[in-house]
């Protein structure tokens, strides 16, 4: 064993609800860092009402990383660049989807690197099966009737037949 501290990343979004596009992009990132924080953030600007509180995002990640002990599952307020001190982060981790997240994840990087500057943002790329995948659209369809069985594990379809449903 080196002795080089512990490596932790933090993956931030609002998870409404988990998809397969993250799990992916999670655990992809498992052979870059130690530890890995996928914090729901409260204060993400979502326009339209939530699917799940962000206490049942927090279950439902925790359920769907249940087997990945590296992977801890939290929550925060206010700026991702606090957290990311509080916590001791290394780096950010970001999927980049085709074209559409490219400007925004470029604004927000910049934005925290000039907020703290030794925080680095890494992007990974879906399978790309995933790469047009968001929470937004999985929630539009499954409203809607879609079957949305291929973009989110089992557990979470229940929980959203329930919702949807109940
Ligand atoms: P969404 O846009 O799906 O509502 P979040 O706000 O929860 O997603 O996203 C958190 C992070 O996960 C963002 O960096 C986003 O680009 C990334 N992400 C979400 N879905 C995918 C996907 N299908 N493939 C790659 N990255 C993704």
């Amino acid at each position: 064993m080196s002795d080089r501290p512990e490596t932790i990343a933090i993956y931030p979004g609002s998870f409404d609800p988990v998809t397969r596009g993250h799990e992916d992009i999670a655990r992809r990132c498992m052979k870059l860092t130690d530890t890995l924080i996928v914090a729901v953030a409260h204060t993400a600007t979502q326009v339209k009402a939530p699917l799940f509180s962000v206490e049942e995002r927090i279950e439902l990640l925790t359920d769907v990383f249940a087997h990945e002990p590296r992977i801890k599952v939290m929550h925060f307020q206010g700026l991702l660049v606090q957290f990311a001190r509080e916590v001791g982060a290394t780096f950010v981790l970001r999927g980049l989807r085709a074209v559409s997240d490219f400007e925004y994840e470029f604004q927000m990087a910049q934005m925290n690197r000039e907020l703290y500057g030794d925080l680095e943002t890494v992007f990974l790329t879906p399978e790309h099966d995933f790469a047009f995948l968001s929470a937004s659209l999985v929630r539009e369809v499954a409203s809607l009737g879609g079957d949305v069985s291929g973009f989110v594990s089992p557990l979470v379809l229940e929980r959203m037949r329930e919702r949807l449903e109940g």
